[in-house]
Order: structure tokens, then C-alpha cells, then sequence
């Protein structure tokens, strides 16, 4: 197979809470939104200078959080959507992605293994969506918690792409249900049978993984497949970030705007803007050097660009 020309690159934005990595707040702890309100500006100034080959700016999927536990502090699912309404709607304006990020899980209590449960909480959020005004075709569940008949009601309820999966990624304990080991790093319809793998019965979505790459921070042992956080330490992930740029048609990076503003020493983490802009600098400049072209895309934007066979599909 001939390697494919361009990269196409999705930057997609979680946006969490400030406390997104801890298991629940702290007694006392207020839930912050800081990096929703400054960190994403900061962000999106952060990447201004780029624009992929075809001349254009970075596109960003901002992924807005909206569960039961917004409902639970704020009295609406939906808060987030509301509260920084301006924000979403400027950023539809330039061509970004606006979609749905619901946290399936007891921010207190930790998992939910109840099925009716999780599809309840699912479509209650769905519904607190004004979807005229956001147009949401594209998902992704917080934690990366996924079964069959979540997969299944996502289909159901109109959504065309998710982004879920982290494949490889294997973690079971009190706060997480993970197992998407079987799962091809490629784009894929997910099997009616097997949400994690492609198949016959189809649920009707695309699924876009997240990018996975070997990483090794301090506290590992070995390396370990981590998904691409354009906010990670640029000498940790240097080689392997570019090593990928070269092997793939497709790059879905992750990030969480806290991780800009918050201050904080981390192994992994840098919680530095440089670092997001080095390995910006690092995909861009590997492409130059293989002679590859860039173009920056939505996850939404996968799903024709599957159809016209210029992104490789992952096939049962
Ligand atoms: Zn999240």
C-alpha cells in the first residue's frame, strides 16, 4: 500500500471541569470551569499561527460536557452549553465542531453498571440539548466507558460520529470500565454484537478513536499506550508523535483546557502552553520533512472523508 500523502488532523478539546482527573472533588471543593473560561482562549491563541497546507487555521471538536451531575450543581444538563453560549456559537461561526461529552458516571459514587440506568442518563442529557442551535452529530463518553447498548442508543439517537475509544486501553476498577483492547486504530462502523470491533450488523455510527502512542513517564515501569494529548511533556512523546505522523493518515489528538491555566507539577502533564506548541511544531515539521501535506478537520469530517476512501477505514 502506497502511504498515504496527508495527515489529516482532528485537535479535540474535553471540556472538563478544572478537577477532570480526580476520581470526585474534594470535601469542600467547589466544581471550577477556569479552563473552559481561560483556558480555551488561551488555547485557541496558543495554536493561531498554524494553518495546514491548504491555508487554513486549526479546527478544533470541543466536546462540552452535560450529565446529571451539571444538572445535579446547576439544575440543567445542559449548563455548560448555556453558560458559555457566546463562546460556542463563535466557534461554530469559524468552522469548529461543537459536540456532546456526558460524563456516564456517579461523580461521587463512582460507576454505574446498571444498563437501563446509563441509557436513561444518556438520552436525558441528549434531550437537554438545544440541537437546532449546537447541531450535534458527534460524541464522546467521558472516561472512555462504553458498552453495547450505549453504542447502540448513540445510533438511536442521531449521532453519526463518536469518539470514544482509546484502543489498546485496558482499566477495570472502582471508577473505570475499559476494555477496548480488541479495537483497530483505524476508523470503524462498531458491530451491532461488539461495539469495540468492526462487523456485519452495524450500529449505524462512524467510530473515531482517539490516536494512541507509547509513552513513559516516570512512574511507569514500561511504556504504555497513552492517547495523543498535545498538552503532554514534548520530551516525552517527541519521537513516537512523529513516528505516528509519518505511519497514519489520520491524527485525533485530545486535550483539556485546565491543562493550560491550571498550575501544576506533573510527570506527564506539562500544564504548559510551550509544550502544546512544540508538539504542534512536531506534527507540522514531520510532515514537511516526509513530504506529507496537513489538513485540519473535525472528528464529524471523518465520516465523508471514510466515504470518499480517503481516510482508511478499519474492516471486519
Ligand atoms: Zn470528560
Amino acid at each position: 500500500m502506497t502511504p498515504n500523502k496527508t495527515l489529516f488532523v482532528a485537535v479535540s478539546v474535553d471540556a472538563d471541569d478544572d478537577g477532570y482527573d480526580r476520581h470526585s472533588s474534594l470535601p469542600g471543593e467547589k466544581v471550577s470551569w477556569t479552563g473552559v473560561e481561560k483556558g480555551i482562549p488561551l488555547l485557541i491563541e496558543t495554536l493561531a499561527g498554524y494553518r495546514d497546507s491548504g491555508g487554513c487555521p486549526v479546527k478544533y471538536t470541543w466536546f462540552v460536557r452535560c450529565d446529571a451531575q451539571l444538572k445535579q450543581l446547576y439544575g440543567n444538563e445542559a449548563h455548560l452549553f448555556e453558560q458559555f453560549e457566546p463562546l460556542w456559537a463563535e466557534r461554530s461561526i469559524v468552522g469548529d465542531e461543537i459536540a456532546w461529552h456526558p460524563h456516564l458516571y456517579d461523580h461521587d459514587a463512582g460507576l454505574i453498571n446498571d444498563n437501563v440506568a446509563l441509557s436513561k442518563l444518556l438520552r436525558n442529557s441528549f434531550s437537554a440539548v438545544d440541537k437546532n442551535k449546537y447541531n450535534i452529530r458527534t460524541s464522546r463518553l467521558g472516561r472512555s466507558i462504553c458498552n453495547n447498548s450505549l453504542m447502540f442508543v448513540l445510533g438511536e439517537l442521531g449521532i453519526r460520529t463518536d469518539s470514544t475509544a482509546m484502543p489498546g486501553k485496558v482499566k477495570k476498577d472502582e471508577f473505570n470500565m475499559i476494555d477496548w483492547s480488541s479495537t483497530p486504530e483505524q476508523p470503524f462502523k462498531p458491530s451491532y454484537n461488539d461495539y469495540r470491533v468492526p462487523g456485519a450488523n452495524q450500529t449505524g455510527l462512524l467510530e473515531v478513536p482517539m490516536s494512541m502512542i507509547s509513552t513513559q513517564a516516570s512512574y511507569d515501569r514500561t511504556p504504555i499506550k497513552r492517547y495523543i494529548n498535545l498538552s503532554f511533556k514534548n520530551d516525552l512523546i517527541e519521537r513516537a508523535l512523529r513516528n505516528f505522523v509519518r505511519e497514519n493518515d489520520l491524527l485525533v489528538s485530545i486535550m483539556h483546557p485546565s491543562e493550560v491555566v491550571i498550575k501544576c507539577e506533573h510527570p506527564l502533564l506539562s500544564f504548559e502552553k510551550k509544550d502544546v506548541k512544540r508538539n504542534m511544531d512536531a506534527i507540522m515539521d514531520e510532515c514537511l520533512r516526509v513530504d506529507k501535506s496537513v489538513r485540519f478537520i473535525t472528528i464529524n469530517e471523518v465520516n465523508s472523508l471514510v466515504e470518499k476512501g480517503v481516510i482508511n477505514a478499519a474492516n471486519n
